[in-house]
């Protein structure tokens, strides 16, 4: 294990230590105990699960367990709404999508705490990306609510019906609000379920939902397990189902949706390739780099969990990325300083250490800085791998988590096909000076977004979404209403 221990201290002295700068979460208001929101209202379950905060181990609340019971309720609710909703003029509708988001806006800093509290993540995330960009979300689709005449010409843009939706624990908030938002302005009405380890901040966006005043029965949420989530699925009254998540998951989805006239979109996992040119600037590149696979932990299905080199910069990168390494701060989620913070769940964890000791036993080289880590929780140091195969597992699965592969190319057409070289087709950035390599790699890259020079860049106006196992549809922008609605040639 390669750990320069001396780099920090050669960087700091011993003096230039920094002093934890906690978020408050004093006036974070929650409840011990969740019930579902189903038409309008909190109702009671017979069992309750509990979701911890995975930086303390510690237990947060207890959440109702749907059944399949309880979903037909809350999809009987969504049902009933629709025929009202459906009617509902699309600037009144528009008024109710504003009204959300400007609620999230209002209860920004405390939304922020929650979701790291329940999942992990640096509040310097939450607080400047997640929930603003879930607010711009419903303010984006408020938008669209009342132009969907005019949005797609030559057809007649009409909703679907009722839609079960299920997401993921990375970006809880968030991901709520992509689906959420969406189908709104579209007129139809949603069954949504949070995961397991995260349901904290969609319970407080149905108490959002409920102060916003929006007819019962048009957003519910249930919460629960896997069980739950394939209770939506299956449900014969649901017309339309939107997953994001595993592509493990999504393939069983899309298997029980088969020979139904459900309406699918599956946005699943990823391996993106940051790919880094000699003629890049590198100093710029590193913090690309930084950000495409530590942020949020590494669970970011677009992470760009494979960096690939051109050959005669390598060596340079790397030094400068072991540099940067040095500097970042792993610990508690509420603190202010910390750039990488808890992993979701033991579950995680167990992967993420199981996917690494795989990197080690194959023949890969693991650096990890000499950051410290808390006593307590789950955490795992960033970390990237050199000397990696394009067959290594490292390089081919899924880890999300901060783990890094590095390998190398000579030319654009090498990196294009070892890019190219796995079963996702999610995201990818190229880093480059040179406007016309980039947008010639660009265009040979099987994936649903390319960023240049930059990487996990994030806008309501701009669709999302996958090619190959990553899935398929788009979220976000005008292209995000088509999941939503039904078009019929005038
Ligand atoms: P997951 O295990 O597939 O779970 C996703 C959601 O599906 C959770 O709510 C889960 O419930 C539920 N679920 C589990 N089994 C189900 C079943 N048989 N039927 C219906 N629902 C079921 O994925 P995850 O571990 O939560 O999330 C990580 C994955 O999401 C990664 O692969 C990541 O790349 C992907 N992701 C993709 C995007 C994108 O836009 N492409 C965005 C974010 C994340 P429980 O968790 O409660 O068990
Ligand atoms: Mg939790």
């Amino acid at each position: 294990m390669n750990r320069p221990t001396d780099v920090r201290e050669l960087l700091f002295g011993d003096t230039w230590e920094y002093s934890p700068a906690p978020q408050s979460a004093d006036f974070a208001d929650y409840r011990d105990q969740y019930g579902h929101f189903i038409d309008g209202e909190f109702v009671e379950d017979d069992e309750y699960f509990e979701s911890v905060n995975p930086a303390t181990e510690e237990t947060l609340a207890e959440f109702a367990l749907a059944d399949a019971s309880t979903v037909d309720r809350a999809v009987d609710a969504a049902r009933d709404a629709y025929e009202t909703w459906q009617q509902t003029p699309p600037s009144e509708r528009a008024k109710y999508i504003f009204r959300i988001g400007r609620m999230i806006k209002e209860k920004s800093r405390e939304i922020a705490v929650l979701e790291s509290m329940d999942g992990g993540k640096p509040i310097r995330e939450s607080r400047d990306i997640d929930i603003p960009l879930a607010a711009a979300h419903f303010f984006h689709y408020a938008g669209w609510a009342d132009k969907l005449e005019y949005a797609f010409p030559g057809a007649e843009a009409s909703s679907i019906g009722v839609c079960g939706q299920v997401i993921p624990w990375n970006f809880p908030l968030l991901m709520a609000a992509w689906k959420i938002a969406p189908a709104l302005a579209t007129g139809n009405t949603v069954v949504i379920k949070p995961a397991e380890t995260t349901p904290l901040t969609a319970m407080k966006l149905a108490e959002i939902v409920q102060e916003a005043g929006l007819p019962p029965g048009v957003v519910n949420i249930v919460t629960g397990a896997g069980d739950t989530g394939s209770a939506i699925v299956e449900h014969p009254d649901v017309d339309k189902v939107a997953f994001t998540g595993s592509t493990q998951v999504g393939k069983v989805i899309q298997r029980a949706v088969a020979g139904t006239d459900k309406r699918l979109t599956l946005e699943l996992g990823g391996k993106g390739s940051n790919i880094v040119f000699d003629d890049a600037p590198i100093d710029q590149a590193v913090e690309g780099i930084i950000n495409g696979i530590y942020f949020n932990q590494g669970h970011v299905c677009c992470a760009g969990s494979r960096l690939l080199v051109q050959e005669n910069v390598h060596d340079e990168v790397v030094a400068k990325l072991q540099h940067r390494m040095e500097t970042l701060r792993v610990g508690a989620p509420l603190d202010k300083n910390t750039d990488v913070g808890a992993i979701n769940s033991k579950q995680q964890l167990d992967k993420i250490t199981d996917l690494v000791e795989a990197g080690v036993e194959e023949g890969c080289e693991l650096y990890q800085p000499s950051c410290e880590m808390p006593d307590t929780g789950y955490f795992f140091e960033p970390t990237f791998f050199t000397n990696v195969t394009p067959s290594n597992r490292i390089a081919q699965e899924e880890i999300f988590g901060p783990v890094l592969s590095v390998m190398t190319f000579r030319t654009p057409d090498e990196a294009v096909r070892k890019a190219n070289n796995t079963p996702y087709g999610l995201a990818c950035g190229v880093w480059t000076d040179k406007g016309s390599k980039l947008f010639n790699v660009a265009g040979e890259l099987d994936c649903g977004v390319v960023w240049g020079n930059t990487y996990n860049q994030f806008d309501p106006g701009s669709p999302f979404g996958g090619y190959k196992e990553s899935g398929f549809g788009r979220e976000g922008g005008r292209q995000g209403l088509l999941a939503y609605l039904e078009l019929d040639e005038t």
